[in-house]
């Protein structure tokens, strides 16, 4: 019987074998040095925050594995010899496969910063790091003040949940806003404002010169590069984002770039390996994304993407439109299609802003055409669906607005606000849009 070999038990090899099995009888072994189980990394801050339980972030029961005859084992994969067909573990034990997945995820970015292995230093990205927050950082006791190095998802994340258990926190931001690399400036500076508001000592425009340790070997500061200033810490946070986690392979002819280079089949250069998740690397980036794509439901895709072909059905991994979503603090935030942090010369915005600062949208648009390109939500959440067939059949930006009552979860806001975000692109645009009203049938037909 044919043994497909997963290394990663994250959500993108969890997929593939839970599609390979409904696809097939092959064996099949998933291997993590992480933890026995499949966790949700994305559930991993509400643990420390007490909302939930670590078990409750398994999905499956410890008998789904039996029941649906994957094999998990507990080991850290050192080597991949394609020549034999065989992985070694750290322990020297070997496996042997006939095709091999590899799902490794990513790591968070370390760059050699003095004191960065000291004690309390931690990325977040592990349960192993969730372990060691709770021991250096369990309370305002033990932790004083913690310091995070790196402005995205994750150290927004992590100050919140330090945040939590009232941890005075300092957050070090390269940029001279918050995730301008990503973010238009309206939306940045909201953040910046939710940040500050939260309590929380933003630092921007700079940088980690070092890591001070204390006579154990403990963190005990940290200096900041541009100013010399030294900030007395019992915790650093790495946040300064992630990369593919493939050490392990540079020695195995697997063709590696920052990622594992693969095809839209998910291919490697050698027969019978794929790789999949965060640790996948296209060759050629698909449309306007990037190459790698280090978000959850694109590991998922391509877990699906991927059984399928292994068990004869071979497809084209097609992510479809852009959109992610994630929270700043008490700011949710959803993007669909593009909307760049800098406006593109063939594109026209419109933005507003409510007037409590904390809910905007951003709509990005074809200045010829009118065809629309992606939207921004800050503090209001839109419909995925909605939005999904408005890219597919390429509708234009008026088509948009005058259908927002289809978009809104929220009928009470848009009572409110669409007629002021109407008004505003009626005399920015010196156009004469009409709201529509919610069209029901097509929503229900579209669930
Ligand atoms: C705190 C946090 C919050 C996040 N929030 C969001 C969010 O809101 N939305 C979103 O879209 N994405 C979010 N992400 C990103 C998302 O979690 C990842 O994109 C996703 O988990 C990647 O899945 P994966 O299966 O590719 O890899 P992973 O989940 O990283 O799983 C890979 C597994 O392989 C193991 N492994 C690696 N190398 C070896 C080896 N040599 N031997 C054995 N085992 C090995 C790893 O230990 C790990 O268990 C978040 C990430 C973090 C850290």
């Amino acid at each position: 019987m044919e043994h497909i070999v997963i290394i990663g038990n994250g959500i993108s090899g969890v997929t593939a074998a839970r599609h390979i099995r409904k696809n097939s009888d092959k064996k099949i072994t998933i291997i993590s040095a992480e933890t026995d189980y499949f966790f949700s990394r994305t559930a991993l801050m509400y643990v420390y925050m007490g909302h939930m339980k670590f078990e409750h972030t398994q999905p499956y029961e410890p008998w789904f594995w039996k029941k649906n005859r994957i094999n998990l084992k507990k080991r850290f994969v050192s080597k991949v010899t394609s020549n034999s067909n065989e992985i070694e573990f750290s322990n020297g034990e070997k496996l042997s496969y006939d095709k091999l997945i590899i799902a490794t995820g990513s790591k968070p970015n370390k760059f050699g910063w003095p004191g960065q292995d000291l004690d309390g230093v931690m990325g977040m990205y592990h349960k192993q790091d969730l372990e060691k927050l709770e021991k250096y950082a369990h309370n305002n006791t033990v932790c004083k003040r913690a310091v995070i190095v790196g402005g995205g998802l994750i150290g927004i994340e992590l100050a919140e949940m330090l945040h939590s258990r009232h941890i005075p926190v300092t957050f070090l931001v390269r940029e001279d806003s918050f995730w301008n690399g990503v973010l238009p400036k309206g939306e940045s500076a909201m953040i910046n404002r939710e940040i500050i508001s939260s309590g929380i000592d933003l630092r921007l425009g700079v940088n980690l010169k070092e890591i001070k340790e204390d006579k154990n070997g403990k963190v005990k500061s940290i200096v900041i590069l541009e100013t010399g200033e030294e900030i007395t810490c019992d915790v650093v946070g790495l946040t300064a984002g992630v990369s593919p986690n493939i050490d392990f392979l540079r020695a195995s002819g697997i063709e590696i770039g920052r990622g594992v280079k693969v095809n839209r089949f998910l291919e490697t250069n050698l027969k019978d390996i794929y790789a999949i998740g965060d640790c996948a690397e296209q060759h050629e980036a698909i449309d306007q994304r990037r190459p790698i794509e280090a978000v959850w439901y694109t590991g998922r895709m391509m877990g699906e993407t991927v059984a399928q072909t292994i068990c004869k059905n071979k497809i084209e991994y097609k992510p479809g439109h852009w959109f992610n979503s994630a929270k700043f603090i008490d700011i949710e935030y959803q993007t669909y299609g593009w909307v760049w942090a800098q406006t593109k010369e063939n594109e026209a915005r419109f933005y507003w802003e409510h007037a409590d600062g904390n809910k905007c949208i951003h709509i990005n648009y074809d200045k010829t055409t009118r065809e629309f390109i992606g939207i921004n939500n800050f503090g209001i959440r839109m419909r995925h669906e909605f939005f999904d067939r408005i890219l597919n059949e390429k509708q234009s930006v008026d088509y948009v607005l005058e259908h927002l009552a289809d978009a809104n979860f929220d009928p009470e806001f848009y009572k409110l606000y669409e007629p002021e975000i109407i008004a505003k692109f009626n005399n920015e645009n010196n156009t004469n849009i009409q709201l529509k009203k919610k069209s029901w049938k097509r929503i229900f037909s579209k669930a």
